[in-house]
Parts: C-alpha cells; sequence; structure tokens
C-alpha cells in the first residue's frame, strides 16, 4: 500500500482554488469557506495554521465538496447554512440562497415599518427577509408565507433557533391561503429572473428551485400575480416593497404605478443597479 502524501491546509485550498477557477468568480473565498466550515473553525484559523495537516478522511470530503462546487451547487448549499443581516440562517436545496443585496430590502422596510405594525413577507424561503426584519422590529407583527412546504419547514427551524417566535408562518401562493388581514407593509423578493435570459438557459441558477426564481419570459410573472391583491390588503397609508430584476425597474414602477400606487420610487444595490421598488398606499 502507498502511503498518501500528507496535505496541508494550505497545499488543499491553493488545489481547491485551481479547480474551482474556472467556474467560480470567488473561488479562494469559497474554498475557504467549504474547509473551515469542514474543520468547524473560523476562516482566520485557516491562516494562522497554514501548516495543519489534514487526514485523510478530511481531505476526501474536502474534495468531494470542492467537486460539487465545481459544478455550480451553491457553497451554502453544501455548508448548509448562510449568513444574512448578521443572522445565521440554514439553507437547503428547497430554498434560494440569501443574497447580499437583499439586505437593502430589509433595510427599507424596517424603516417603513411603523411602531408596533405589521408587515408580511410573500415568498419568504428560508425567512431571511422576515426573520431579519423581525431581529430589528420585536415590536412588530410579522407574518411570513410560502407556497412550498418544504421552505416553511426550513424557515420554521430558522425562526425556532433564533428564537424570533413573533413571526408567524403560513403556507400561501402569494395571497391565495393567507389568513384575511391588512398590512402597513408588504415585502417580497419574489421570483423574478426571465425564462428567456442566458443565465437561465445557462443554467447557471439549476441547483436553487425554479420556483423561487423563474417567473416567465420578461421575468414579471409573479409581480404581476401579487400586485392586484397586494394592494387591497394594504393598510391606507401602507407600503409594498419588492426585490426585481437589474433590468426590470422601468417596467416594475409602470406596474406599480397602474395598480394605483403612488410615491413609486425605485431603489439601486451596492452595484448601482435597480434592484427594489416600493409604492404607497394614499393616506
Ligand atoms: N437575484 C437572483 C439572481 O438573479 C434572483 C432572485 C429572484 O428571482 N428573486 O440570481
Amino acid at each position: 500500500m502507498t502511503a498518501r502524501r500528507s496535505v496541508t491546509v494550505a497545499d488543499a485550498l491553493r488545489q481547491a482554488q485551481g479547480k474551482l477557477s474556472a467556474s467560480s468568480s470567488t473561488a479562494r473565498l469559497d474554498a475557504d469557506c467549504l474547509l473551515a466550515d469542514l474543520l468547524g473553525v473560523a476562516r482566520s484559523h485557516l491562516f494562522t495554521h497554514p501548516e495543519r495537516l489534514l487526514t485523510p478522511e478530511q481531505i476526501d470530503a474536502f474534495r468531494e465538496r470542492i467537486e460539487r462546487r465545481a459544478e455550480g451547487v451553491p457553497v451554502a448549499h453544501l455548508t448548509g447554512h448562510c449568513e444574512f443581516f448578521g443572522l445565521r440562517l440554514r439553507v437547503d436545496s428547497g430554498c434560494l440562497v440569501p443574497r447580499p443585496e437583499t439586505e437593502h430590502l430589509v433595510e427599507l422596510a424596517v424603516a417603513l415599518l411603523p411602531r408596533a405594525g405589521s408587515l408580511i413577507d410573500l415568498g419568504t424561503g428560508s425567512g431571511a427577509i422576515a426573520l431579519a426584519i423581525a431581529s430589528e422590529r420585536p415590536d412588530a407583527v410579522i407574518t411570513a408565507t410560502d407556497s412550498s412546504p418544504e421552505a416553511l419547514a426550513t424557515a420554521a427551524a430558522n425562526r425556532d433557533a433564533l428564537g424570533l417566535t413573533h413571526v408567524t408562518l403560513e403556507q400561501g401562493d402569494w395571497f391565495s391561503g393567507v389568513a384575511d388581514g391588512q398590512w402597513d407593509v408588504i415585502v417580497s423578493n419574489p421570483p423574478y429572473v426571465e425564462t428567456t435570459s442566458p443565465e437561465w438557459r445557462s443554467g447557471a441558477l439549476q441547483h436553487e428551485p425554479a420556483l423561487a426564481l423563474a417567473a416567465g419570459p420578461d421575468g414579471l410573472d409573479a409581480i404581476r400575480a401579487l400586485l392586484s391583491p397586494a394592494v387591497t390588503r394594504l393598510r391606507t397609508g401602507g407600503s409594498l416593497v419588492l426585490e426585481h430584476g437589474a433590468r426590470q425597474g422601468e417596467a416594475v414602477r409602470g406596474l406599480l404605478t397602474a395598480a394605483g400606487l403612488s410615491g413609486v420610487t425605485t431603489h439601486r444595490d451596492l452595484a448601482g443597479l435597480e434592484r427594489i421598488t416600493v409604492g404607497f398606499t394614499d393616506g
């Protein structure tokens, strides 16, 4: 039997970076996160212990993670968790991995939510948006919905782990199935990927649920479906806050205005792209 060459943390990371560089623009970061998680250490440990030797089991497990990452599986699905708005969230293949740009939607919603006000998050997935808002606003009455029982189970696990018991989860397809009520703020990061886009056709998003991403040829099917029931469920003076694609700002402003909302404004993300549109009921 040939003895296996000893592999250090630094060796493993170098090899992994090489394997991922063709498929990921964040090859080194991905490798660091996957190895740190596997070893149960902080990322900084990898920099301070580059000579640490990996066991054969650790080497095999790391290689397997790197292979799956090279196939496009998100880092968060491989580790089973991610960080959003300072919260550690469990994520799995049944929900979208929360994106950093969605943190901006949380900030806008928190600012618009009156004291002790009510808010509903439509299509909550892992619960990221509703739980982040709830972590900032213990005074609020918060509901989160999803049509997928699998996503709702993940959201419930996150809510319970974070102790954010003032969030109520309900199964609903936008508003259908959701108990009657009116809200001060309605938020959603609905599916908005255009099924005609090169990104969709190349399968770059194939490891996340299509239900959470794809919304017809122009990517606006979900926004069109939720908009008129949302307007009727908003209190006077209430706000609708929607995330959308970078090229959809003008179309979304048109839809919100046509649905009777006023003060319709689009906010840009940190990359300077139109990302979140807000509209208000008069009052
Ligand atoms: N921002 C995601 C992406 O383009 C899409 C999220 C969504 O459809 N809600 O990868």
